[in-house]
């Protein structure tokens, strides 16, 4: 296989169409095979229920490539279960997960050129999605179905250094109680579209949310959550019911536990305790861990020891070892790799 000749490091956050993708349709109450295609685009009747009624739903996952020259996903099997969560929340029929993680695997290796050489700090971004298809006008669930997977090769995103970024405690609300926050729906991402612009607006990297019912907990961000290191090295993850579970912080809670024996935390955090920890960080697929240097709330500042220069010790403790785990330098736990080929 010959390996597309693109700048990985410069391809940046963007689509880029790569050669072929997974579909597979639900009709008459089933499933069918599925097929990898040619055609990126989609066809659809003006009335489809996703256009209508926002019934959709998405994970996000990266292929890439490992020192020893592997192309890998990372635990898909979890991309699996939490698209069932969703689409059981969104009344839309659950893809099988094994059926999931092998249309994954099918749409990687057919795009192999495609994934960046290790190295380079660029991924192979997957995005697997579900929306309903046939014609919705009276308010319901829809009943034909749509799932794809494509691909789309994606730059560093630390390109030139890690950075850490300047976040606000943000005047609108992310998720309701009892809501949809712990599913990754479309439906989530487009009201907090007015958030981002505004957040960016007022010189911003992102919104810090805090629970919409009290305002006294942190939630996450738009696309990331947040983990947390006190003054004694302790790593502290808000609970919620309506954050969405990262696969990233998940794995990093286990990270911090498991290989690094420090003390870990799943609880509520207030914001007024915010002031007192010691590093700060957003986890997701993306960044695996972006550092937080400053949160402003309200033209209050509070700004964490480990500043604006560098990530801090722990958080990049964290962030070596889960990196090194995904490209294959420090032994993996259990059925974390997924090798595609
Ligand atoms: C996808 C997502 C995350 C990150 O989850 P990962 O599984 O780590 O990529 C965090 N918050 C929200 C709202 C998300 O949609």
């Amino acid at each position: 296989m010959e390996k597309k000749i693109l700048d990985w490091e410069n391809i940046g956050f963007s689509y880029i169409q790569t050669d072929k993708r997974y579909v597979s349709n639900y009709k008459d109450g089933k499933w069918d095979d599925g097929a990898l295609i040619d055609d990126p685009n989609i066809v659809m009747n003006e009335c489809a229920g996703v256009l209508q009624y926002a019934q959709t739903v998405f994970e996000g996952m990266k292929a890439y490539t490992t020192e020893d020259g592997h192309i890998v996903t990372f635990r898909p099997d979890l991309n699996a279960s939490r698209m069932v969560d969703s689409a059981k929340r969104l009344e839309m029929p659950v893809f099988p997960e094994e059926r999931f993680v092998d249309a994954v695997v099918q749409t990687v290796k057919a795009n192999a050129a495609y994934v960046p050489p290790y190295g380079s700090g660029a991924t192979l971004y997957i995005r697997p999605y579900m929306f309903g298809i046939n014609p919705v006008i009276g308010v319901k669930p829809a009943d034909e179905y749509q799932f794809r997977v494509f691909t789309t090769p994606v730059g560093p995103y630390f390109k030139g250094g890690v950075k850490p970024i300047t976040i606000c405690v943000s005047d609108f609300d992310r998720a309701a109680p009892h809501g949809t926050g712990h599913i990754k729906a479309g439906l989530n991402y487009a009201m907090s579209l007015h958030a981002i612009v505004t957040a960016h607006a007022n010189g911003f990297d992102e919104n810090m949310y805090l629970d919409s019912a009290t305002r006294t907990k942190v939630e996450e961000t738009g696309g990331a959550n947040f983990l947390f290191v006190t003054k004694d090295n302790k790593i502290v993850t808000p609970h919620s019911s309506t954050i969405l579970p990262s696969i990233t912080r998940r794995s990093l809670m286990y990270v911090a536990e498991h290989y690094l024996g420090l003390e870990v935390e799943e609880r509520d955090v207030y914001f007024d305790e915010v002031k007192d920890f010691a590093e700060c960080g957003l986890c997701g697929t993306a960044a695996v861990i972006s550092p937080v240097g400053k949160v402003v709330d309200h033209g209050k500042e509070i700004c964490f020891p480990s500043g604006m220069e560098k990530m801090g010790p722990t958080i990049q403790k964290l962030y070596d070892t889960l990196t090194g785990i995904q490209m294959g330098h420090i032994e993996a736990p259990e059925g974390w790799i997924k090798v595609i080929e």
